[in-house]
């Protein structure tokens, strides 16, 4: 039998999350850290104190050792409050699921146990200045010298890059015989020598998240810090993130749900020609629009995640939760702010804000481009004479 009924320990789960984000992502901190770009490291503490960000980390190394799914209600919930920081606390062990998936087991008792213990901060770092969406064309090299291997080259975007313990980097260990062959993983403890970390201001939104250029000179890993086996790297990296798309989805579903909130509440109260402008069809259509297309990007996030759940990853699931979340963050939040009128265009509301912080879910971890392309990929499959 089918059933969207989510089970009593999900509910507890997200009604934990929402107590806690209401609780703490007070008015006054979302408003200064998203101002003033700060990192909310007390609140990325608590969070994790409380299980949330390391959710889906086996008992075994201290998690909560649930799934996918559960993470992406806690993400939702995070999110609708505040995406700038949901995303200081839930990106916070970015990149473990690396290890989750390929570590050997004397990797997954160091780092997740840094991450469960030692309130670690871990980070993924794949995105080179010359190399976004065409991750085979990456130039960091890493090269074998005795039992180490030597790191250089630049990242760039890379969430939590001055505030992590430790990332998984992505460098060029070999040419092989096509581009993404030759791509390794090693983890890099980002304290040591050689690695120059600066924080990459500016941003439109998820300002209290933490972005940053990593610049490796000569940083050297043993053989223990590979992840897999050399030139496993791509795979590896397109396997990562049929795990991690749904919960971009989450994020962006959240992003949606807060928006909407917001803007129900404004049309009931605002008057023009002497009604609220809910009262207008135009209004009522927008909503239930909006709406509707909220709780359709939910229930292809649970699927895709559930999927992931049941250790049965479906890649263009995760690219349609992905793509069709973004999409639906952007639409919400721009129409939040036009049914806001003016006061949707100055920071008195949270409107502009939610209209900031949703663009990113079309962009990070696969442009919607490139999530497309994955879709139509697994729809065609591979035509002669094609690239
Ligand atoms: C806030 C933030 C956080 C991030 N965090 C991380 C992180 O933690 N780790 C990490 O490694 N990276 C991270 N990134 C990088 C992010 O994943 C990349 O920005 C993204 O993949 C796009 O790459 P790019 O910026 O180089 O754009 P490009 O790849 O240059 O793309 C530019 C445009 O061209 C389009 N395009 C490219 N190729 C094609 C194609 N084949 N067909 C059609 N259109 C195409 C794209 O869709 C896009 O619209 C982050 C980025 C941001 C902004």
């Amino acid at each position: 039998m089918l059933n969207f009924k989510l089970s009593p320990e999900q509910e507890d789960i997200r009604r934990a999350a929402r107590e806690f984000a209401e609780k703490e992502f007070t008015p006054e901190i979302i408003e200064k850290c998203d101002r003033e770009e700060i990192y909310p490291i007390d609140i990325v503490k608590k969070a994790r104190k409380l299980g949330f960000s390391i959710v889906k980390i086996p008992e075994e190394y201290g998690g909560m050792g649930l799934t996918l799914l559960e993470e992406c209600l806690i993400t939702e919930e995070f999110y609708r409050v505040s995406p700038g920081i949901g995303s200081a606390c839930m990106s916070s062990t970015f990149g473990s699921e690396l290890i989750e998936l390929f570590g050997t087991e004397e990797q997954k008792e160091k780092y997740l146990r840094w991450l469960t213990e030692k309130d670690g901060i871990s980070a993924m770092a794949s995105t080179e200045p010359e190399a976004g969406s065409d991750v085979a064309s990456i130039k960091t090299k890493m090269v074998k010298d005795g039992d180490e291997w030597v790191i250089n080259g630049t990242k760039t975007f890379i969430t939590n890059g001055t505030v992590c313990d430790f990332a998984l980097v992505l460098a060029r260990t070999s040419e092989g015989k096509k581009r993404h062959e030759g791509l390794t993983f090693a983890i890099v403890e980002t304290k040591q020598k050689g690695v120059k970390a600066t924080k990459i201001k500016n941003k439109l939104g998820l300002r209290a998240s933490d972005t940053a250029e990593l610049v490796f000179k000569d940083v050297r890993v043993g053989d223990e810090n590979i992840l897999g086996k050399p030139g496993e790297g791509f795979y590896q990296l397109m396997e990562f993130f049929n795990h991690t798309r749904p919960r971009v989805a989450a994020q962006a579903v959240g992003i949606a749900q807060g928006a909407f909130e917001l803007v129900l509440k404004y049309t009931k109260q605002r008057k023009q020609f002497g009604q609220p402008i809910a009262a207008f069809q135009h209004t009522q259509f927008k909503l239930a629009e909006m709406a509707t297309r909220i709780q359709a990007a939910r229930l292809l996030c649970w699927y895709a995640a559930w999927q992931c759940s049941i250790k049965d990853p479906k890649p263009e699931l995760s690219s349609m939760a992905k793509w069709f979340a973004g999409e639906t963050a952007v639409y919400v939040a721009d129409w939040c702010v036009q049914l806001h009128g003016g006061y949707g265009y100055v920071g008195e509301y949270p409107a502009e804000r939610y209209y900031r912080d949703a663009k990113i879910t079309e962009i990070y971890e696969g442009t919607k481009e490139i999530q497309k392309q994955i879709i139509a990929r697994r729809l065609i499959g591979k035509l002669e004479g094609g690239s």
